[in-house]
């Protein structure tokens, strides 16, 4: 097989991805009581770019990893305490996909 025939795993296709951070407003917030109160928390699972991380009792977001699929809202609606409010980043900003 040559290169240009390579299969590629999930992890180096996202690698090849590009992400253009918005420094002064981010897309995703989380209201901190209402995730602490959260039981179920499904964001911390459901999200395939672990942007989400239970840290000392406080929800740790990395919104500069998201590849905005909108899973979060979804989960969070449907099974969480509804403390988050994402959207898509504002234009110019975001997930560059570069491959597929
Ligand atoms: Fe993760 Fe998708 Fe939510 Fe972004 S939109 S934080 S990738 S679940």
């Amino acid at each position: 097989m040559s290169a240009a025939n390579a299969v590629l795993t999930l992890d180096q296709r996202l690698g090849l991805d590009h992400y253009e951070t918005d420094r002064e407003l981010d897309h995703i917030r989380v209201d901190a009581d209402l995730c602490a109160a959260c039981v179920a928390r499904p964001c911390l699972t459901a999200c395939p770019a672990s942007v989400y991380r239970w840290v000392d009792g406080h929800m740790a977001v990395r919104y500069e990893n998201c590849l905005e699929c909108g899973t979060c809202q979804l989960v969070c609606d449907a099974t969480g305490n509804r403390g988050l409010d994402w959207r898509n980043p504002q234009g110019g900003y975001g997930i560059v996909f570069r491959f597929g």
